[in-house]
């Protein structure tokens, strides 16, 4: 929806060329060998399923699904399965090389993968996707695993798909393998601190790009836009740290206080009415123009296509932390680099949700679970020195942060490629 204050910019806000933009500058300045560069182009192994599943009306319908494993080169692939009426396999393919990076970036010991099911579950019995959940679980588990793939939620899928793939998968195993997904339910061989992980990840890398800028909580300004799992948390666990959230912007309308929002308020308002706007301590303003506020933070945290050629230039934040995936564009890079915006990208800035989920697989391997405060302050560690190793690649190279944490991924994925050797 956010496109309507973003004027279309062609095939700028495809988040798939995107990437590979970034991806292709990085190689080049990597001056990495074409013959490897090739290598990590190109998906590791990419299945189409056909899924029989027999609908509540008695009717037979087949849907289509799909599994890519990008990369297993640094461990097992890891990613999401997104349910929606637009999966292509391009997308699936692209979101599964985007977690290699992300994974790399927060040096994970997992490679990419990403899948999908074209489906629509807005029109969907629970029955219904129960039985097209399991049946696509049936047609992947040659190929998934707690050594091999590990699925996690994504676009319409939740904790309750999860716990059927994982049933599925150990019924046809003889024995209950709760590791081979992640985003279960806690009493599944989920871990705690799981909900709050991306947004508490976007907090800990503001925090230290505050640090390095000179910058104090107390006198940041933040604008939140999207106040779902990762913005909500976010602004959450900012305020809680002393920020100012001074706007926060949603799909229907935007409200403002320069004070501060009571942030815990606005969630019950939001939680009660379905809405943010209205909110009693708070001015209702332009949704559109609430992107360009004079604010330190912008934590876009909805959706990807918010900041591009046709409006970087208004943004007047002094740091963005990408909170969604793909929230800006390759050609809004340069813009925001020339206007010396300190961009965390989204590949450091959102991946405390995949590093809760490795702690998920490795409490599950082990059979032995953390506590919060332990899962946190580990993510804290991951974080810490991961915005460390991004920005001081940055600064060493010369090149903006984006183009660093997609420099320092490939090179370490490259590394690993090169380090085992191929195959023959
Ligand atoms: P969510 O559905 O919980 O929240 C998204 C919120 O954004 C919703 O409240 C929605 O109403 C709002 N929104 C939608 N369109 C909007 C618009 N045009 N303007 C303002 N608000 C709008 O989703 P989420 O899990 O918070 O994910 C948000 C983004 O973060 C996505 O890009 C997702 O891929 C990314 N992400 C999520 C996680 C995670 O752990 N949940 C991890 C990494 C990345």
């Amino acid at each position: 929806m956010i496109l309507e204050a973003t004027p279309s910019v062609g095939n700028e806000i495809n988040p798939w060329l995107s990437a590979a933009a970034r991806f292709d500058e990085a190689v080049e300045r990597l001056e990495l060998d074409e013959g490897l560069a090739k290598v990590l182009r190109t998906a590791a192994l990419e299945l189409t399923v056909h899924i029989p599943v027999q609908l509540d009306d008695g009717r037979l319908e087949v849907f289509t699904g799909y599994r890519v494993q990008h990369s297993i080169a640094r461990g097992p692939s890891k990613g999401g399965v997104r349910f929606a009426p637009d999966v292509t396999l391009d997308e699936v393919r692209a979101l599964a090389a985007w977690m290699t990076w992300k994974c790399a970036v927060v040096n994970l010991p997992f490679g990419g993968g990403k899948g999908g099911v074209i489906c629509d579950p807005s029109v969907m019995s629970e029955g219904e996707l129960e039985r097209i959940t399991r049946r696509y679980t049936a047609e992947i588990m040659d190929i998934i695993g707690p050594e091999r793939d590990v699925p996690a939620p994504d676009m319409n899928t939740n904790a309750q798909t999860m716990a059927w793939m994982m049933d599925t998968y150990s019924m046809h195993k003889r024995q209950t393998i709760t590791a081979v997904v992640t985003g279960k339910p806690l009493d599944l061989g989920g871990s705690r601190g799981r909900p709050e992980a991306t947004g508490r990840g976007c907090m800990i890398v503001t925090m230290q790009a505050l640090r390095k800028l000179g910058l104090e909580p107390s006198n940041t300004r933040v604008v939140v836009q999207g106040f779902g799992n990762v913005g909500g948390m976010s602004a959450k666990l900012m305020a809680r740290a002393g920020f100012k959230i001074i706007c926060v912007i949603e799909h229907d309308g935007a409200v403002f206080n320069a004070h501060g929002l009571d942030i815990e308020g606005l969630m019950k308002h939001f939680h009660e009415t379905g809405s943010i706007t209205g909110f009693s301590e708070a001015e209702d303003i332009d949704r559109h123009e609430a992107l360009y506020l004079d604010c330190e933070v912008l934590l876009p945290a909805a959706k990807e296509n918010v900041i591009t050629s046709a409006n970087a230039d208004r943004v007047r934040a002094r740091i963005i932390c990408e909170g969604a995936n793909g929230p800006t564009t390759s050609e809004a890079d340069a813009i925001l680099a020339d206007k010396n915006i300190f961009v965390l990208p989204d590949i450091l800035a959102n991946a405390g949700g995949v590093t809760v989920s490795y702690f998920e697989w490795v409490q599950d391997r082990q059979g032995y679970f953390w506590n919060e405060q332990l899962v946190n302050g580990r993510l804290e560690e991951i974080m810490v020195n991961s915005f460390k190793d991004v920005v001081g690649y940055a600064e060493k190279h010369k090149v903006h942060n984006r183009l660093a944490a997609y420099m320092l991924a490939i090179d370490r994925v490259a590394f690993a490629l090169k380090t085992r050797g191929i195959y023959a």
